[in-house]
């Protein structure tokens, strides 16, 4: 389990918790598991019997219709805040659940026995129907029960029915909720990741209390509109839908924002560090050769190296190219009627000439029908493939390269005999950057940009491409286009 963390400003209810000291005679003793922190013993025990006691109250003082009615409105807002709890820039950790403003409004308007029942019901069901761990359940239900009952017994201190009665008793409330939930909460995260409870309870205040002042005026409003009439305080219903989807939307923004300057971080990183070698070599060839007599034999091979790297230097920049062009939308494709096995037969051609010497590539093919498609951009797929199929290779491997025109569209498959792909990652390799080794720990470098481009070129081509491996056994990348 991760670090726990409370789930967003007020309420905050627990996501997860793992002791790495167990109190291990008092846990043998009640044979609570590991991970499962002492202190929410104590909150699950009470908040039951309190849930328990409410419940018996509420029913043996025979409630009027319109409590039970009301009661069950402030239920069902609860349970729809619960259930969406809102993302609040700036509160550090998780969405923030709205639900406290219903359930101080059941506190100030009907007493502590509703109150109660609806932050129990409110966080039991909804944490039910997420499928939580028992002892979570337990625990932030009967956090919401301890909570929600001191709300009420704050409230009943406000005595009076003027509008400033209403008012103090909604902050006695909301106040007495928050820092029941949060003294609570912090004791059991400062238990599970053995902090001093002083300094986890001020941070736990420190990123809450924004959310859980403007959530006590929103009680305020609910509470002051229902005393006039509970039909009008359903107008309260409209703006706070509003906020929670306008703040999600926003949210939704700035993730995206974070995600592409994640992406741009990571590809000045890979890019930067996939031209320092080429450029290195070429660099030290060229110097070599300039100032040193040398025989034929290390000038042709000094003239090699400067030819393979400045290949790989002109490949990268024809993938950052291609990259930048779908990002664009500016990749423009010529489809023209060509003829895959001519095609394919001269990448084939051309991959011989530097395949290393323990590998080979076969081709066959059955009924190519010639496709509809850009010849230098099937190309540069075939290339991209096959540059892949011989990286990952083991030694003596054989690459079968197939064409196949039988279906209604020509399907093209390179396949090798190398360290293959799991599956949870078949899907992910066509994402921009993604390698299944970014370490390079088994030396073979890449930008993580050909299965992109590729994706994007055949699907630029009305094709699609895809991949079947098994790890340790084998890939086969496979892509189809079109017949002219
Ligand atoms: P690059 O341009 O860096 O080669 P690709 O997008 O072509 O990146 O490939 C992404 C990742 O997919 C590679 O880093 C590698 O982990 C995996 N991959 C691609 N082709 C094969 C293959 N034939 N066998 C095993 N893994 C492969």
């Amino acid at each position: 389990m991760g670090r726990p963390t409370i789930s967003g400003g007020t309420p905050g209810v627990l996501q997860g918790a793992a002791p790495r000291r167990p109190l291990t005679a008092v846990r043998t003793l009640l044979r609570v598991p590991d991970d499962v922190p002492l202190a929410t013993l104590p909150v699950s025990a009470a908040g039951a019997a309190l849930f328990v006691a409410a419940v018996f109250l509420f029913v043996s003082t025979d409630p009027s219709v319109s409590t039970v009615v009301g009661s069950l409105a402030l239920l069902g807002a609860a349970l729809l805040a619960e259930a969406f709890p809102v993302p609040i820039e700036g509160v550090a950790a998780g969405r923030t659940s709205l639900a406290n403003i219903f359930i101080v409004g059941a506190a100030v308007i009907y007493g502590w026995t509703e109150a109660s029942i609806v932050g129990a019901l409110t966080m039991g069901l909804v944490e039910l129907a997420h499928r939580r761990p028992l002892s979570r359940i337990t625990f932030n239900t009967g956090l919401y029960t301890l909570a929600a009952g001191a709300a009420g017994a704050a409230a009943a201190l406000a005595s009076g029915t003027g509008l400033l009665a209403l008012l103090l008793a909604t902050a006695l409330a909301s106040g007495a909720f928050y820092l029941v939930d949060i003294t609570l909460l912090s004791a059991v995260i400062a238990e599970a990741t053995l902090r001093p409870f002083p300094r986890v309870y001020g941070r736990s205040m420190y990123s809450t209390v924004v959310p859980f002042a403007i959530m006590t005026s929103l009680a305020a409003i609910l509470v002051v509109l229902w005393d006039r009439s509970p039909y009008i305080a359903v107008a309260l219903a409209g703006p706070l839908v509003a906020i929670a989807l306008y703040e999600r939307r926003v949210h939704a923004v700035l993730e995206r924002l974070r995600e592409l300057d994640r992406l741009k971080n990571e590809f000045i990183a890979i890019v930067s560090h996939e031209l320092r070698t080429p450029v290195a070599s070429v660099y030290g060839a060229t110097m070599t050769l300039q100032q040193r007599e040398l025989d034929e034999k290390r000038r042709d091979s000094l003239l090699s190296v400067i030819f393979t790297e400045s290949a790989r230097l002109a490949r990268l920049v024809e993938q950052v190219v291609w990259a930048s062009r779908f990002e664009a939308g500016h990749a423009r494709l010529r489809l023209e009627r060509c003829e895959p096995l001519r095609l394919t037969e001269e990448v084939i051609k051309a991959a011989r000439l530097h395949l290393p010497p323990t590998l080979s590539i076969e081709l066959s093919a059955n009924a190519p029908s010639p496709v509809l498609a850009d010849p230098e951009r099937v190309r540069q797929v075939l290339v991209n493939l096959l540059d892949n199929a011989v990286k990952f290779s083991p030694e003596g491997g054989r690459i079968d390269v197939a064409i196949d025109g039988s279906d209604g569209n020509v399907r093209f498959a390179v396949r090798d005999e190398g360290i293959g792909i799991p599956p949870r990652e078949q899907a992910r390799i066509f994402e921009k950057f993604h390698r299944l080794d970014p370490n390079l720990t088994r030396g073979v470098g890449g930008t993580g940009l050909g299965l992109y481009i590729c994706q994007e070129l055949v699907r630029e081509m009305n094709g699609r491409i895809w991949v079947d491996s098994r790890e340790n056994e084998g890939s086969t990348f496979l892509f189809e286009l079109p017949r002219a």
